[in-house]
């Protein structure tokens, strides 16, 4: 770990040593629900649609029993119709497959519909206590710019950051990231003239990698490069 990681690292923790969900969910299968909601859509909305979801479904065998164009309403301002057939078909599934309970393993919970690796890292991080990275939007930006990844992939930054960050701290890492990207270091305007980590920041002083799109590319000719020198 560079000097520069560990100042950014110490610095996220001084930032937001309460960093922790915006969802509001109370077991696994809530927090399945509520993070299948959230695919870009913002916590907020997520948590006004789900207190009438969990009040009316309140388990999956519940849900399990009511039809996506039931459901559809209840979700619609998260947008996506996907979202409610992905929710009541991943239900069925586990009520037929796993005994109605949600499962604690990356593999079984990748295979139910709507359920990526991200959605399954936030799931076994939070509901069942397994330290996990998950890599939204947010954890992928803000890791990148910081210097704490070089990556062109989520998949590639995931692996990145777990083999730089303690094992013990990932979970809480990836909401400093999240804080900090919903907070200081957004995708289009970062405010890095307030922001406190600038002085140890890889991206605070390349004007190119502001830029979402210049970022992938500068990084891909950094990865060129290197790969011509061998
Ligand atoms: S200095 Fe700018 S780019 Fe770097 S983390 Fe802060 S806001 Fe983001």
């Amino acid at each position: 770990m560079t000097k520069d990681q560990k100042a950014v690292l110490a610095g996220l923790r001084a930032l937001y040593p309460d960093a922790g969900p915006e969802l509001h969910f109370s077991n696994p299968y809530e927090t399945l629900v509520a993070t299948i909601l959230a695919a870009q859509c913002t916590d907020a909305r997520v948590n006004q649609v789900t207190p009438a979801v969990f009040r009316d479904f309140p388990d999956p065998r519940a849900m399990a029993k009511t039809t996506p164009e039931t459901l559809y309403p209840y979700v619609k301002s998260c947008g996506f119709k996907s979202k409610a057939a992905n929710i009541v078909n991943a239900c069925r599934m586990i009520v037929d497959e796993y005994g109605g309970e949600v499962p604690c393993t990356l593999e079984e919970l990748t295979r139910l519909p709507g359920v990526g690796r991200k959605t399954a890292n936030v799931v076994l991080a939070f509901s069942f206590g397994v330290p996990a990275i998950p890599v939204d939007t947010h954890v992928f930006r803000v890791a990148n710019r910081l210097g704490l990844a070089d990556a062109l992939t989520v998949e590639e930054t995931e692996r990145q950051l777990m083999e730089l960050i303690p094992r013990k701290d990932w979970s809480q890492a990836h909401h400093w990231m999240i804080f900090h990207g919903r907070r200081v270091c957004h995708s289009q305007k970062p405010s890095c003239e307030g922001c406190a980590l600038k002085p140890h920041c890889k991206a605070a002083h390349m004007d190119e990698m502001i830029n979402p799109k210049a970022e992938a590319k500068k990084r891909a000719q950094a990865r060129k490069a290197r790969a011509a020198e061998g």
